[in-house]
């Protein structure tokens, strides 16, 4: 356990919730704020602290955790004229592990340092399964001493925390995971559709390639999702699309073309526009199917 014994959380949805079990089990006294009461609620009758607003959440804790859906609602959370910031002490350290554009994180960082206040960012990988059996991949921005400060909160909700580099590291780290995730389901949708096309079966197919070069975990996980016509989230169109905007978005601040992640970009929103964004990413198949004209059958 840290020398912190009282843990804020900020952001009770599919992640933060099963986070804030995890650490309450780990005997963290534990203050929770949603904008939805619901979970707040659940986990207050469970033996968490109410707070109402994320300063309440800072005022109650040593160190603060943010698990909310991107960059506005970071800013809102921590800057926000409720937002961490005012109720922080200085010397607290606030560790976002939310999923945000890394440039947002770097300026969170500087107005935070400029107010006593220590930070990292800190994305995930791992999804809902990761966050409630406390196996998530975490990927690190930030001092070597808040990340000492970090490591039992880490050890509480992960499986493996790395040090990536200074503030916004781990959101690179994070986008770099994003980019090499979509293009991996992008290209297995195509094999499996042009070697259906030519009247294979596409689970041989599978079976002899996953073994070489072209084998990967992506490849694992979701090919036999795509067989069994199985696009329930896991994790879902719609937060691919919104990683691979902070993406681009991120790319174009810095003048770095990225040709590949653009077309993926395009690929998730349109299938968001066809009604698909709450299917999980394996569903990236139906928008090449349907280019094709051919459906992946076992
Ligand atoms: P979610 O939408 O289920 O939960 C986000 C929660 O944050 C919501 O309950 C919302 O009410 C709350 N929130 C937003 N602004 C707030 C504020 N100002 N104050 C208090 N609460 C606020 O999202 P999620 O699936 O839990 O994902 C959280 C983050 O983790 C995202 O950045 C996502 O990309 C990332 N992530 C998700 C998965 C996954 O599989 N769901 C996997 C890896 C990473």
């Amino acid at each position: 356990m840290a020398d912190e014994k009282r843990i804020g959380i900020i952001g009770l949805g599919i992640m933060g919730k099963p986070m804030a079990r995890n650490l309450m089990t780990a005997g963290y006294e534990v203050a929770v704020y949603d904008l939805f009461p619901e979970p707040v609620e659940e986990l207050v009758t469970d033996g968490a602290i109410l707070a109402t607003s994320p300063a309440d959440v800072a005022s109650k804790s040593d160190l603060t955790v943010i698990m909310v859906q991107n960059s506005p609602q970071s800013m809102t959370a921590i800057l926000g004229e409720d937002g961490v910031v005012v109720g922080a002490d200085k010397g607290q350290l606030v560790v976002d592990m939310s999923s945000i554009a890394p440039l947002i994180s770097q300026q969170i960082g500087k107005e935070l340092d400029a107010a006593g206040i220590d930070f990292l960012d800190a994305p995930v990988s791992g999804g809902e399964p990761g966050a409630v059996a406390g196996t998530l991949a975490i990927m690190v921005g930030g001092t070597r001493a808040a990340f000492d400060r970090a490591a039992p909160i880490f050890d509480a909700t992960g499986a493996s925390a790395v040090l990536c580099g200074p503030v916004g590291a781990g959101g690179f780290t994070k986008l770099a995971n994003q980019i090499c995730v979509a293009a991996n389901i992008n290209g297995l949708a195509e094999a499996l559709v042009l070697t259906s096309k030519a009247g294979l079966d596409p689970e041989t197919v599978f079976n002899a390639i996953k073994g070489g070069l072209a084998g990967s975990n992506v490849m694992n996980a979701k090919a036999p999702m795509m067989f069994a016509r199985n696009f329930q989230a896991g994790f879902r169109i719609e937060l691919h699309l919104k990683d691979m905007n902070n993406v681009m978005d991120t790319a174009q601040q810095m003048g770095v073309p990225l040709q590949m992640s653009a077309q993926l970009q395009q690929v998730l929103q349109a299938l968001c526009n066809e009604g698909n964004g709450t299917d999980d990413h394996a569903g990236i198949l139906k928008y090449v199917e349907a280019l094709a004209k051919v459906e992946v059958k076992k």
